[in-house]
């Protein structure tokens, strides 16, 4: 294994890591077998709001890999947990996402206005949201532009499909931060907050866990603000020669996941 003995256990990122859209990267029944023998923790920490923790585990468990809906950190857990500690049960919020975020918020309480009532928002919220139209890009920016309150799950411009790159949450997001002049508050990659959420629930400290991602920007730098050590994985979307000019290098580059743990 490639992966140094003091370390007990991985946050892994899921797209590029685990998964292209549905096509699964490697054996990753064989490799998650590999990793429970070598006795490793994980948890996986996405940026990638759209699903659920249940149904991230639904996908997993198609792909012959079972774990608890507790190891899935997405970034729409965390834009909940952060407005949670900031506003109380049924603030308003006016979202662009998909049901991974409203769950998230409507679990702590809050209330989901509908298109039709956005004027009324307190927060805006805005993740990828497979859905987006004219109206509801409209509704954000004259809210951002009244000066509420703007938080988004993540800024990775593209998102990788088995066909190449599509775009991300990012760039949906360029389009109201061009409206608006007024950049989010972000609650993923490579801002800390997933990887602190991460390890709370690992309950393991920053220097015996890897952090495993496949995009520079977001993954590896996220672990390396925090003072994890990094593993660079070359399945997703940053490449070797990017890996090679990234300052401090990531601690491990492998392959993929499977090369990693073998
Ligand atoms: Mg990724």
């Amino acid at each position: 294994m490639m992966i140094p003995s003091n370390i007990k256990a991985l946050i892994l990122d899921m797209d590029g890591v685990v998964w292209k859209g549905d096509a699964p990267i490697g054996d990753l029944a064989a490799t998650f077998k590999r990793i429970r023998e070598r006795g490793l923790k994980f948890v996986f920490a996405t940026n990638n709001g759209t699903k659920t923790p249940a149904e991230y585990q639904e996908k997993l468990r198609g792909l012959g890999v079972e774990i608890d809906s507790s190891q899935v950190v997405t970034s729409a857990l965390g834009i909940a947990f952060m407005l949670a500690a900031k506003y109380p049960r049924g603030t308003k919020i006016f979202m662009i996402g998909e049901d991974g975020i409203r769950v998230a918020l409507e679990e702590k309480g809050f209330e989901i206005l509908s298109v039709e009532n956005a004027p009324a928002a307190q927060v805006v919220v805005m993740g990828i949201d497979r859905g987006i139209n004219f109206q509801k890009v409209t509704e954000a920016t004259l809210l951002v532009r009244a000066g509420i309150p703007f938080y988004t799950t993540n800024t990775d411009r593209t998102f990788p499909t088995p066909r190449g790159e599509i775009p991300g949450s990012g760039s949906w997001l360029a389009v109201i931060t061009s409206a608006t002049g007024v950049e989010p508050i972000v609650a993923g990659k490579p801002f800390p907050y997933l990887m602190e959420l991460s390890l709370e629930r690992l309950g393991t400290t920053k220097a015996d866990t890897l952090v495993v991602g496949d995009r520079l920007e977001t993954d590896i730098a996220a672990g390396q603000s925090m003072g994890c050590p990094t593993a660079f994985v070359l399945s997703g979307v940053s490449t070797k020669a990017e890996a090679d000019a990234w300052k401090p290098a990531p601690d491990l580059i492998a392959e993929n996941l499977s090369e990693l743990v073998k």
